[in-house]
Parts: structure tokens; sequence; C-alpha cells
């Protein structure tokens, strides 16, 4: 497979038909959003043009099933993954228009909340770069996760427009329009056989994002199902003047995919959301079902040539959506449909945390899906019979019962229905892939342990090396010389040059610009003047109890503190970066972001700290900023309680862009403190067997308060009001957590360790050439978080395995 080649004077025709069609007499016309639109139409155009480069014929399909895909800007990466950057640079520049400024014109499509929807939008970019033949199946939704801003401190949130009608990449083709049904009855046939009878009948059209693999000439489908009223206009009704009311259901349906759900690591239940979920597999099955059809294929033959992969639980009704299809419309028996269900589907889990783990009620299931309800009480009787079976003990076998039912206290428990009926089970970093196996599914590892896995996450270094650092990208071209963006483990070449003091300084300079580079960002959506020679120590992702935005906090109070007890002290001067949305009902959350913000005013403003230290929390952080945050960093924070962050990916992404990491023993952190070496990688806190211990000994954060002054003294800061003007409840939310609330986070039971470490921190940064060593040999060693790695252990262990 070989690049696509770019062909200057098609595009340049590609160009001019776009402005023409807008009734523009000339390119110079354009506003700086119409160049973009135009440039990316035409690449759009192009692309869809080119042959499709052969795929692998003797590897299982993929079918990626997420509800969410985070993919960030298009336009750059494509360009980038094409190979066309330089090309349409220069045929820009011959109109006077800047490549780089055109594509700040572009909106993030924000179709994820965080780790989770990127993961699949980095795994769809390399399962095309290493020629994985797949689709990736998700919602397009009209409004993304929502913008964020701050109004005295406090997060408010606004609709997240990003005007998907005339984003540019997108193809829509009707004839792969979908028909949903929703609601109504079941109706046994004269033959014995089921008939669903919906109340409700949904379109679902299909428009396409294209993924570019990098640099061989695969092209392959992000496929966004949106949904619209099944009839577009009932004319009867229109005859009768009641046009309005026909109207009626087209609303309805519109409403399915208006908007993204802003809940992360957490479900609600809502109704809304089962509908969401449902519609977008019962498209996605119909589509899979399409192409096997279209292709000449058996039915039976189905899972020799397609497998299913379910991000996480969302898309789990794919399961009893797939076995209603070949049950009810392939008239197969239930040994048939199941043998087929139960060898395509595999299920990744994210999360142990029981508030992210979903559950529906069964009342709902049965009312919206009333013969997926019956396929699901089908499955889960049979699964009781094994498990009698498995366990004959009577008290034994209930309590296994208890644990292994899917439908249990009168809900349907999504993982159970995942592990039960499919072939595959992976966690997403080895600790997790533990924790799934002893903590969350003991006994179905007993009956099955040959479906569990572990695939550790990984992160694309198309757009988080190539593409968001371009200077460091060069710096290693000229010093490898080999084609390392798709295979990174290559950057271990880069070890011996930590030794070399000329590759330090130009290692170093990078880090430098790039640091330059986001403080005018830094000054342009905030207005904070920060000093770029201070250590950029940075915070982002999601905002949540468990990721400890809070603990970091606490080390701010405590270098504060430090400077109005010594205002001469040789402190290392720091910048703390803060980028995280919280859900819009999450209101401890959201207190933390309130708290960090008020923090951040008085030492911002407070003359005695000068440019020592600063406190900035990015509004609306999203790609966009990740791209200029990451490559920037010196030091990253991934501080969760051990045990909770599944995976992580930021933590890869910043250490592939030489920021060094301060983290528990949790999730990927454990890999990344194996491949750097301890000594390169700050490591403190609660291990996931204290903190089960603290528990079980029943933690008391007030013993811990009592016993260190100093953190106390902190806490007291907080609660007397010396940073909300007074105010001595502005931060209860969050400090009743920490205190009466039994701090479920151990925030105060990690805090002097992560002093000590913090310590341990400013130690290494006074030695600038020991510092910029261990950052050298951060990015020579990550390359196994290369998202292509991640997708051949897919491939070797779960999709083209035989059974
Ligand atoms: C990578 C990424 C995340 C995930 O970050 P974690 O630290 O792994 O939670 C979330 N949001 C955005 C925008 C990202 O790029």
């Amino acid at each position: 497979m070989s690049q696509q080649t770019f062909n200057p004077a098609r595009f340049d025709a590609a160009l001019t038909r776009q402005w023409q069609l807008w009734g523009l007499s000339s390119a110079q016309e354009m506003t700086p959003q119409q160049w973009w639109q135009a440039v990316s139409g035409a690449l759009a155009e192009l692309l869809a043009a080119q042959p499709a480069a052969p795929m692998a014929t003797d590897q299982r399909h993929v079918n990626y099933l997420s509800m969410e895909f985070l993919i960030g800007r298009l336009t750059g990466n494509n360009l980038l993954n094409l190979g066309w950057f330089d090309e349409v640079k220069t045929v820009l520049a011959q109109y006077d228009v800047d490549l780089s400024h055109l594509l700040e014109e572009e909106v993030d499509p924000a179709l994820g909340n965080g780790g989770l929807g990127r993961l699949a939008a980095c795994y769809l970019d390399s399962m095309a770069t290493v020629g994985q033949s797949a689709i990736g199946y998700g919602l397009n939704y009209q409004y993304g996760l929502f913008r964020q801003r701050f109004d005295d401190g406090e997060q408010k949130e606004s609709p997240d427009d990003w005007h998907r009608e005339s984003y540019p990449w997108f193809r829509h083709n009707s004839a792969l329009n979908v028909t949903v049904g929703l609601g109504g009855t079941v109706c046994k046939e004269e033959d014995g056989r089921m008939r669903w009878e919906p109340a409700f009948m949904l379109r679902g059209e299909a428009w396409d994002l294209p993924v570019v693999g990098y640099g061989n000439g695969v092209t392959q489908p992000l496929r966004l199902w949106q949904a619209t009223h099944a009839q577009p206009f009932d004319l009867s009704l229109f005859n009768e003047g009641e046009f309005l009311q026909a109207e009626q259901q087209g609303i309805d349906a519109a409403k399915l995919t208006k908007v993204l759900y802003p809940n992360d690591n957490h479900e609600e239940g809502k109704r809304l959301r089962l509908m969401q979920q449902y519609f977008q597999c019962a498209c996605s099955v119909a589509d899979i079902l399409r192409r096997h059809h279209l292709a000449g294929r058996a039915i039976a033959d189905l899972p020799d040539y397609e497998v299913i992969q379910l991000n996480d639980t969302h898309p789990t009704i794919a399961i009893p959506e797939m076995l209603r299809v070949l049950l009810d419309e392939h008239q197969l028996c239930w040994d048939e449909a199941w043998r087929i269900t139960s060898q395509l589907f595999a299920y990744t889990n994210h999360t142990l945390m029981p508030e992210a783990l979903e559950r529906w009620d069964e009342a709902l299931v049965e009312n919206l899906l009333p013969r997926h309800y019956l396929i699901v009480k089908e499955i889960d009787k049979r699964l009781r019979k094994q498990v009698a079976h498995a366990w004959p003990g009577d008290t034994e076998k209930l309590a296994k019962l208890a644990k292994l039912a899917i439908l249990h206290d009168k809900q349907l428990r999504m993982a159970n229905l995942c592990v039960v009926s499919g072939f595959a089970v992976n966690g997403v970093a080895a600790l997790h892939s533990d924790l799934v196996v002893k903590d969350l599914f003991p006994e179905y590892h007993q009956l099955w342990p040959y479906k569990f896995h572990n695939i550790t996450n990984g992160i694309t270094p198309r757009r988080w090396l190539k593409q968001c650092n371009p200077a460091l990208a060069t710096l290693i071209d000229q010093t490898l010389n080999v084609e390392w963006v798709t295979h990174l483990d290559a950057l271990r070449g880069l070890e011996p040059f930590a030794e070399d003091a000329a590759f330090r300084e130009r290692y170093r300079q990078i880090k430098q610009d790039n640091k330059v580079r986001l403080v005018a960002y830094i000054d342009r959506v905030t207005g904070i003047k920060v000093n770029p020679h201070a250590m950029f120590d940075v915070q982002i992702k999601r905002l949540h109890e468990y990721k400890r935005q809070h603990l970091g906090l606490m080390h701010i109070l405590h270098c504060y503190r430090e400077l109005r007890d010594n205002p001469h002290a040789d402190i290392v001067p720091r910048v703390f970066l803060f980028g995280a949305k919280a859900a819009p009902g999450y209101y401890l959350a959201k207190n933390i972001i309130y708290a960090i913000n008020k923090v951040a005013d008085v030492i911002n403003n407070d003359p005695l700290v000068g440019d020592r230290l600063k406190v900035v929390f990015i509004p609306d952080y999203r790609i966009t900023a990740a791209e200029l945050m990451i490559p920037a960093a010196d030091l990253s924070e991934q501080i969760s309680t051990a045990g909770y962050e599944a995976s992580g990916t930021g933590n890869m992404k910043l250490a592939l862009n030489g920021a060094l990491t301060i983290g528990t023993l949790d999730g990927a952190n454990v890999e990344i403190a194996e491949q750097v070496g301890e000594e390169n990688i700050f490591i403190f806190g609660n291990s996931v067997d204290q903190v089960k211990a603290l528990k079980a000994d029943g933690y008391n954060p007030a013993k811990v308060r009592k016993k260190d002054k100093h953190l106390d003294g902190l806490l007291k800061e907080l609660e007397h009001g010396l940073f909300s003007d007074g105010d001595e409840h502005a931060f209860d939310l969050m400090l009743e957590s920490l205190t009466k609330n039994g701090d479920p986070w151990l925030v105060l039971a990690d805090f002097a360790d992560y002093i000590a470490a913090q310590k341990r921190v400013e130690a290494l940064w006074r030695d600038r050439e020991a510092w910029t060593r261990a950052a050298i040999l951060n990015t020579a060693r990550t390359g196994m978080f290369s998202s292509d790695r991640a997708i051949r252990d897919y491939q070797q262990r779960i999709w083209q395995v035989k059974r």
C-alpha cells in the first residue's frame, strides 16, 4: 500500500467549485471560515474519488461500536496522514493564505466526553494505519460535549453547536438508510415465532467521516447515525390541515441524536439515553448484516468475517438486537442464533466503579424494547441453568446467582450480559485487567477463564506527537532517520542521546518554544501572564473525585503557605495548569473547579508571590487545548486513587511528549513506570492493596488531619473563607467530602506522601541536565503506548483468534 498522490490541478479545480457554489466571483472573496470550508470540502472530494486500497482478506472485519468518538479537528490530521500537508500549504500560499491559520477555523467535533471517546478515535486511526479493515459506528450528535466558561470561578455550560449540517468532511449516502422501531408489543405467530410490532418508527441516516491511514492509501469510514422521522411528511394529514401535528413524530426523532450525554464514568439510567443506545445499535447491526449479505455470504458464516467490539457496555443492546434479527427475521433457531451471536461480540471494560456500571430498569427496557426484553430473559434463564450445574449446592448457587445473573433486583446488568454473550472481555491496562478478574467478575472467570484478556490502551503517535509537537517530531526524524511514526518502539533509539549535551539542549529548547506557544494561548483565553521559565505542572482530564484534582489543589495550598511563612524561600517557580469539564449535574466536581479558581484568584494577585506561582484553569478543555498543553508540559499529574483509573491515556500522551509523571500506582501508570524506569517517574501514595486495607480497617480522615498540623492548617484556610472573601461555606461540598463524609477517595491519606514526591520533583528540576535526561528517556521509552501496538494486541488476542 502506498501513499496517495496529491494532484494540485484537481485540488485547485475542486477548490474553485466550492467558492463558485457559494456564488462568489473569486477565491479572494472568501472569509477565513469559508477558506477552511472550501479547502476541507475540496480535500474530502479528492479523497472520495481515490480508489480503495486493497485490504487483507484473511482477517475478520472489525465493527467498533462506541457511543463516543472524540475525534478533534480533522482537516490538519487528514492532511498529515495523507502526506499532503506541504503540497496544500504551497498551493494556498499562492493565494496568500496560511494553512496553519486556516486550520484554526475548525470547531472540534467533540462527540465524546473524555478518555473513552478519545480511545475510540485513536483506535480508528491505528486500524486504518496498520491496515485492519474496520468501520467505526457511532452517533452524529447535533450538539457535542458542552462548552465551558467560568463566571466568577463557577463553571457555566453552553451548547456545543459544531454545525454538523455544514461540516465539510461528511459524506451522506441515503442508500444506507435504516428503519428502527421502538416501543409497542410482541405477538406470538401461529408457528410459535415472536413478532415485534413497534409503536414508533425512526429513520437512521448514515453520515460518514473518512478515517485516513498514515501514508498507506487506506480510507475507511467512521459511520455516524443521525435520527430523523421515518415518514418525511404525512400528506393525508396535510390535506386535513393538521400538518403541524404531522411534524410531531419528526420532532421527536430529531431529539434522539440532538445531544451527547455529558457524563464521564457515570450512568443515569435515563429513557432518552437508552433510546440513543438502541438506535445506534439497531442501525449498526442492520448495516453489518447488509454488508454481509451484499458480499454474498451465508448468515451462518457471519462470525468468520465480522467481529463487533463494544467500547464499554453502552452499545450492549446490539447483542439482543442481533439475536432478534437472527431469530425473528432470519427465522433461525435459538441454538444457531446464539452460536453466531456469541462468536461475534467482544467487550471492553472501562471501569469498576459501581456508579459507572450500567444497569437498566427492567420495566423501562420492557416498555421500550419488549422483544429484546424477552430475549434477555431467555439468555438469563439459560445462564441460571448453567450456574445451577456449576454450583450444585443450594446456598452457594443462590450466592453466585446474585452476582452472575443478568436480571437482578428488577434491573438489567449490561456488563453481565456482555460477559455471558460475548467471546472475549478485556480490561485496558494490566492492573485494571487483573482487577476485572479478581474483583468484578471472579465467578465468570471461574466459568470461562479463556474469555479474559488485557489490552493496554494506546494513543496515536500521529496526532499526539507528529501533529501536536512538530518540532520534536522533526528532531526525532533528524536524529533517528527511521519511520518511527508507524514503529514507535524505534524511539528507543533516542536513549543514548539522553547523554548527549547538545541533543539535550535542542530537546530543551523545543519544550521551551512549546511553552512560549502555550503562554500566548493562556494570555489570549484567560488574560493571565505566566512565566515561561517556570515548571509547567499540568493536570488535564475530566473532573472527577477519583481523579483527585483536589489533591493537586492541596499541594498548591501547601506551596502558597510555604511562601507566606518564608517570603524569600527559594522555591521552584511553577505554573499549575488545569483543564477539566465537570458533568453539569455533578455538583461536587463543580465545587472543586470553583475552589481551584478561587484559590487561583488569590495566589495570582498576591504581590508577595509574584510570578513564582501561578494557577491557571484553562476553560473549555478539549482536544485542541490538549494539543497545545501536552507538548508544553513539564510535569504530568496522574494522581487518581489507586484502583480507580482503569488506564488513563493522558498519562501516555504527556510522557511521550517529555513530561515527567507524578502519579499513583494506578492504571497504565504502573506500565509507564516499568517502561521509563523508576528513577524517571515520581510514584507515591497508597497502592491498590493498601487502599483496600485502609477501607477495610475503617479509614478515618479526621485522624489523619489531627496528626498532621500542616494539613489541618491548609483545610482551615479553606474552611475559614481565606480564598472566598470570607464565605465559610463556599467549598462545603468539597470539604465535607474530605472530612465528614469519610474522604472516600483517600485524599488526606495520600497527602503527605504526595508532598514528599513533589519535593523529589523539585530536587530534580533544580538539576536542569538531569531533568532533561529524564524527559528524553520518557520520550524514548514510551513507544509501547502507541495505539498501533494496542490494535495489534487486539488482532492477535481477540479479533483474529480461530475458535
Ligand atoms: C486524552 C484525553 C482525555 C483522557 O485523559 P485522562 O487523563 O486519561 O483521563 C480526556 N480528554 C481529552 C480532550 C483528551 O485528549
